[in-house]
């Protein structure tokens, strides 16, 4: 059967006998679809039958005469076609199908490739006869067929799977109303697409009566071929999808030749059905009348569809069905597709997660225990620094004596407003100490923007470095620990995230939930991989808190670096770094630190968290690196930090975010909050002992995102909804789906458009402002502003961006525009703007390059920032350019000009002019004193860059060893 057939030579039809026994053969027939259809097999057999038994009773066969051939058909429907009538079932279907979706996006279990295979598979099923009956009878007492009755469910179905609410499916026509045809073989059957819309929620009677309607409808005007429709209509063709539809309903209520299963008479030969191992559509939906019940099967691209998605769609439908008899008053979206059993599996069996943690104790305290078990480990590790554990402890005592002594005390807020530093972690555990909470502000921030957040968080002090000193050296030198003052359901911090309306929001954590956090992480992760933990994140995002608190809970060294990137450095490479286990980071700072081969070769453990990454980096870094072991963490900072975790294994299966965390639940849910089917996209809602007090001083937007947990046996839960799409894999594990909001991730930083728009907006001269996530020719993302207004200038808009908002939420580029482009219905056409092509946007330069060194360094700049030609004077970084686009920068200039070139330079020295300069004093250098070869880690010669080989021939040649 899958031995395909040449259309323009034939035969189309093949035949071939087996021989089974002496008086048992098998027939073995395949034709392609072109000359036949499903009639015409019953056609067929019909005269086999007939022939044969001619033959073995020797008795001349006799076939009736045929009136007209299909020939005669062929040249009927082509002059069909140029009339009038024609017109009229165009217009029909123009009509019917205006504005429909021409994908319907069933979640696929596997990527779709971009070319279809048609590789299918099939799984039968029966339907029982009681409620075939009860269907029977509901489409009787609504006037319907059982076929009307069906499609509407299967719709309904489809619907729910796709979470899509305007659903068109084909379903084949016999297409022989004449008595001429009936007895002839050839393609008659047509396709007639079948269009509901669900997007009012209807309860399904009224569900059935448009398909009722619809159906009756399609009947009047099938004689259009399905191929001239698509002439018509023109949709976008795709080679991964069948155009208009992709979902195929069969039903079959008076048995034919075709599709019965046992002979007429003994003797006469049966059809026995067998699949052909191919799909022609993503899915086909097949049910059968039999004697008192309905067998079905569902013919499925093998491509997208696992065997399990599979059953556990028949499983869903069947339970549908049993729903749909039982409540057809019921909204479509209220029809439970769930077992009980599987109900349960998912919110309760996948959820139980219950682990023991003290809960008398605070986060500080944890630290305060293991200070007195290992007094003389280091804890603390900063820029050649050490502190021991009794050091970092008494430091932290002293701050804390004098921020009481201060005022400081529970639920009293503290900024942090200083470098990074071991000064940093001192505050943090004083503010603890003391009993108040930290409120961590970035001295890079503008000014406005840590004044907002001061005056938002009403703190109490603002400490500086200044501070920490003079209280360190002068202050009490009070060494004790403080006296407990300070309860577990009172503030630890308070970390400010991006706000959708224009301000940014702090998420207010108490002591409670970061134990359970902090508790959890010493559980999970072995003692040897905290034992010396890289800390790169700002205390600004919540990363950071599992950075510090994990391996001080635990008897662990912290490493305190100003970033991720600072690993590159070739000068902190050596030491203090040598020691790190254990890596956590956003998967964008990974991919840079990958690129640059900075990762130790003593660390032992990645934790990829914060936004979503490829099974491609997961790869990589078992490839090039001693890692042993790689963690997905995923979690909003409402929920401390990580709310999922999942080890990624070596087996290329795809990311996931793993389960719940200890004494943490998730819930995937729809829009009634019902929980989805396995498998199925849900919104993801977490609840448990980690999440946020709230939104500090926002009782509104607090209520909105923590509501109330109806699946909780405990009065006044609740759980916070995220705003991202997930859903189960078949073991409860979880895949994360992306957003369904206007919130992104970039490089990792948690951005709100809005409030990125709003801000632009508050320019006097934006009329109107439009930012999207665009994508440059790297495939990296970045962030473009579209601004319509009088006389808005980019440069000028650029600057008023960065006076109010951190560097990571200015956009790359700024855009004027006359008027921002909308959809046919009036809305943002956000689709066009992420389509923008930033290529040519850059105007001339102010400056040419002067100096051979200055023309090659521009090059590269316009390779690498797409854009055509480059001032010496402008910024990279202000031209689109980010940490990415920097490191593959360095790697070029270092091949380009053969020299050790920092990384950190482009981050100081971000214009040509200044590139080059730094450049030519490294060729200088170069020159003068000789390259010393890399001492360590061991030379592993694969992974050498050309510009280390080179370096080192030279070096070679000039000892004469070459
Ligand atoms: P934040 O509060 O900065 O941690 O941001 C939380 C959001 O980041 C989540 O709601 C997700 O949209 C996204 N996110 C966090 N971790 C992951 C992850 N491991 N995979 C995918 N997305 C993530
Ligand atoms: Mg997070």
């Amino acid at each position: 059967a899958q031995e395909p057939f040449v259309l323009d030579r034939g035969p189309l039809v093949r035949a071939r006998l087996v021989r089974i026994a002496e008086q048992d053969h098998v027939l073995l027939l395949s034709m392609h679809h072109i000359i036949s259809d499903g009639w015409s097999l019953g056609v067929f057999l019909k005269e086999l039958d007939t022939l044969y038994e001619g033959f073995r009773r020797e008795k001349p066969a006799a076939l009736p005469e045929l009136p007209i051939q299909y020939a005669d058909f062929a040249i009927w429907q082509r002059e069909w076609l140029q009339g009038a009538v024609v017109e009229d079932h165009i217009r029909y279907w123009r009509e019917q199908l205006a504005g429909a979706p021409t994908v319907l996006e069933i979640p696929t279990d596997r990527p779709r490739p971009p070319v279809r295979r048609y590789q299918g598979e099939m799984q039968g099923f029966v339907l029982p006869a009681e409620l075939t009956q009860r269907l029977k009878q509901l489409a009787r007492q609504e006037g319907a067929t059982l076929f009307m009755l069906l499609l509407a469910a299967f719709q309904v179905l489809l619907a729910r799977y796709a979470g899509q609410w305007d659903v068109v499916v084909g379903t084949p026509v016999a297409n022989r109303n004449r008595a001429e045809l009936e007895n002839l073989i050839g393609f008659f059957v047509n396709t007639l697409l079948i269009r509901t819309r669900f997007e009012d929620d209807p309860p399904f009677l009224e569900a059935l009566r448009r398909v009722k309607d619809t159906t009756l409808g399609a009947y009047a005007h099938q004689d259009l071929p399905f191929e001239k429709l698509v002439e018509e209509l023109q949709p976008n063709r795709d080679l991964s999808r069948n155009p208009l539809f992709q979902v195929m309903f069969l039903f079959q209520n008076a048995p034919t030749g075709g599709g019965a299963q046992e002979a007429a008479s003994p003797g006469a030969p049966s059809a026995p059905s067998v699949h052909a191992g191919t799909a022609k559509f993503d899915l086909t939906m097949a049910l059968a009348e039999g004697e008192n019940e309905l067998t079905g099967s569902i013919e499925y691209d093998a491509d997208l569809y696992s065997a399990e998605r599979m059953s556990a769609m028949i499983s869903h439908w069947r339970h549908l069905l049993e729903a749909i008899v039982a409540h057809p008053e019921r909204q479509v979206s209220r029809l439970g597709l769930l077992t009980e059993g599987e109900r349960h599996r998912v919110l309760v069996t996948w959820n139980s997660t219950r682990a023991a943690y003290d809960r008398q104790q605070c986060l500080h305290e944890l630290f305060e225990q293991q200070a007195a078990r290992t007094p003389d480990r280091p804890a603390l590790e900063c820029r050649g620094q050490v502190l021991t554990y009794r050091e970092l402890n008494e430091r932290a005592n002293c701050l804390a004596h004098e921020l009481r002594a201060r005022g400081v005390g529970p639920e009293v807020r503290v900024a942090l407003s200083m470098p990074r530093g071991a000064h940093l972690v001192v505050a943090v555990f004083a503010v603890l100490k003391a009993g108040g909470a930290y409120v961590p502000l970035d001295p890079a921030y503008p000014q406005r923007r840590s004044e907002y957040v001061i005056a938002d968080a009403r703190v109490s002090t603002v400490l500086t470095e200044q501070d920490v000193a003079q209280a360190l050296s002068a202050g009490s030198r009070q060494r004790h620990n403080v006296p407990g003052s300070v309860d577990p359901e009172n503030l630890a911090y308070v970390i400010y995230t991006s706000g959708s309306t224009g301000d940014p929001k702090g998420v207010a954590i108490t002591h409670r939930s970061a134990m359970a956090f902090v508790s959890w992480a010493g559980r999970f992760f072995p003692r040897d991989a905290l034992s010396c933990v890289l800390a790169s994140t700002s205390l600004c995002f919540d990363l950071s808190v599992f950075e510090l608190f994990a391996p001080l809970s635990t008897g662990g060294r912290v490493v305190l670096v100003d970033d991720a990137l600072s690993l590159a450095e070739s000068a902190a490479r050596k030491a203090e770094v040598s020691a790190i286990t254990l890596i956590n980071t956003v998967p964008s700072a990974l991919e840079t630190l990958l690129e640059m081969e900075a990762i130790p070769d003593s660390v032992r453990v990645v934790n990829l968290a914060g936004e979503a990454f490829q099974r491609g980096l997961v790869d990589q870094v078992f490839a090039n690196t001693q890692v042993r072991q790689v963690f997905n963490l995923y979690g909003p900072t409402e929920d401390t930090t990580y709310s999922t975790a999942g080890q990624q294994g070596r087996d290329g299966a795809a990311v996931d975010i793993g389960r719940p965390i200890s004494n943490t639940q998730v819930y995937l849910l729809d829009a009634n909050m019902e929980p989805v089917p396995i498998g199925l996209p849900g919104e993801l809602y977490l609840a448990g002992e980690g999440l946020a007090r709230g939104y500090l001083n926002r009782p509104e937007l607090t209520a909105a995102s923590f509501v109330p947990n109806p699946f909780s046996q405990t009065p006044g839960a609740r759980m916070y909804h995220t705003g991202d799409m997930a859903r189960y894999g078949p073991s409860g594990r979880l895949h994360f789906l992306g957003r369904r909001d206007q919130q992104i991730k970039l490089r990792g930083f948690r951005i709100e458009i809005g409030e990125l728009e709003a801000v632009l907006a508050r320019h006097p001269e934006v009329r109107e402002a439009a930012v999207a996530l665009c994508t440059d020719n790297f495939g990296q993302p970045y962030l473009a502003a579209f601004v319509a207004g009088r006389n808005a200038q980019a440069s000028e808009l650029r600057a008023f961006v960065r006076e109010r908002l951190p560097e990571y939420m200015t956009p790359s580029i700024v855009v004027e525009m006359d008027s921002l482009p909308r959809t046919a219905t009036g809305k943002l056409d956000r689709a066009a703007l992420a389509l923008y092509d930033r290529t040519g946007s850059v105007g001339e330069p102010s400056e040419m390059p002067r100096t051979s060194t200055e023309r090659r360094v521009a090059e590269l700049w316009s390779e690498l920032l797409s854009v055509p030609a480059v001032g010496i004077h402008q910024d990279f970084f202000s031209l689109g350019g980010h940490s990415l686009l920097a490191t593959r920068m360095v790697s070029r200039l270092r091949n380009i000009f053969r020299i050790d070139i920092s990384l950190r330079s482009v981050f100081e020295q971000p214009t040509i002019a200044g590139l080059a300069r730094e450049v030519e004093r490294h060729i200088d250098s170069a020159a003068q004193e000789p390259i010393r070869p890399a001492a360590s880690p061991p030379l592993d010669i694969d992974h050498l860059t050309e510009g280390e080989i080179d370096a080192m021939l030279e070096e070679l040649a000039r000892e004469g060893l070459a």
